[in-house]
């Protein structure tokens, strides 16, 4: 079995930034991509709020830049998962996809969420066909046609606002009478010729006959007012919100109800030796600049960790 200091679990600003404060710190870590290497940020446009960057930054960049830093300092980086985890006395064992077993001092999570879908039996039904929730994935296939976006939060106008520059027009399907986004994206959302919102209204269901050409919404649900009424599209999409990848630790860490690990103020799990970093344990923020700075608090928790240990 491989032995390890610290194994570090995802690969987005939290996981990579850990790799790079462990490999300097000489913990020699091995970080696990999971899935998606880079993690949400590669599936974004420019990073404005990043600071450091005044022009801003592509998502992609940044993550190959700092994947680059990680391995500059020795990180030992492999593309792929950790199916399990279990801890067995001071010491850690995890299973990779790759079929190698690493034991580990310490272990720092930082798989990141993954992004909600409505539960409707339409999505799974036209998935690859006219639903996606990525729309910098799939934005490109809706060049001059007409698309829904389901949410009222900063992804959803940021979603809404990419694709207003391919796309002929834009529904936004916004439950609330209101927007959640920041100021500034609702304002640029409302300065968009061809984005409209549709406060106060919910999908039911999708039609069509070779992928997505409508949705069927309701409009002022439960209300005496309450109305149904159908929009044409050829695109449906997600933008509500997502779910931290926190299962492979359920067993070793204390969750909210709504996945997101507990950590205290040194990014500890209730497992001692145990860290978690990112998305995967911020139902708040959400943001790179916070995932990193928590990646960074955790691998320094870890060498802390291991040095109280000796
Ligand atoms: P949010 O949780 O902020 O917003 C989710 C939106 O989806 C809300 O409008 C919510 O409605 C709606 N929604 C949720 N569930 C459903 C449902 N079942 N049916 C219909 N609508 C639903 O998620 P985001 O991903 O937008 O943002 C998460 C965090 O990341 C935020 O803190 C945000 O500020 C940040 N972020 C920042 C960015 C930036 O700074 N550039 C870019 C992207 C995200 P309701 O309001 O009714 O709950």
């Amino acid at each position: 079995m491989e032995q390890t200091k610290c194994l570090i679990i995802g690969s987005g600003p939290a996981g990579y930034t850990a790799a790079i404060y462990a490999a300097r710190a000489n913990l020699n870590p091995i970080l696990y991509t999971g899935i998606l290497p880079g993690g949400q940020l590669t599936q974004t446009t420019e990073i404005e709020n990043f600071p450091g960057y005044p022009q801003g930054v592509d998502g992609n960049q940044m993550m190959e830049d700092l994947r680059q830093q990680a391995l500059r300092f020795g990180t030992d980086m492999r593309d792929g998962s950790i199916l399990s985890l279990d801890k067995d006395g001071d010491i850690f064992t995890a299973h990779a996809e790759d079929g190698r077993d690493i034991s580990a001092q310490t272990v720092i999570i930082a798989t990141g969420a993954t992004a909600k879908y409505l539960g409707l039996a339409d999505e799974e039904k036209y998935r690859g066909s006219g639903v996606s929730a990525c729309a910098t994935c799939d934005g490109f296939f809706y060049r001059r046609k007409t698309v829904a976006v389901v949410g009222g939060g900063d992804t959803a106008c940021e979603d809404a606002l990419y694709l207003s520059h391919l796309a002929k027009k834009v529904y936004m399907i916004v439950r609330k009478p209101y927007l959640r986004a920041s100021q500034v994206m609702q304002k640029r959302v409302r300065e968009a010729e061809n984005i409209e919102i549709l406060f106060e209204h919910n999908t039911l269901g999708l039609f069509g006959e070779d992928g997505v050409e409508g949705a069927h919404l309701i409009k002022r649900k439960g209300e005496a007012d309450e109305e149904l009424l159908d929009i044409a599209i050829d695109g449906f999409f997600l933008a509500i919100g997502h779910k931290p990848n926190s299962a492979i630790v359920e067993h070793l860490a204390d969750t909210d109800e709504a996945g997101f690990i507990i950590v205290d103020d040194k990014q500890q799990t209730r497992t001692a030796g145990l860290f978690a970093a990112g998305d995967v344990c911020d139902p708040m923020f959400r943001q790179a600049i916070v995932a990193a700075g928590s990646g960074c608090k955790a691998a320094m928790s870890a060498e802390r960790y291991i040095t109280e240990k000796k």
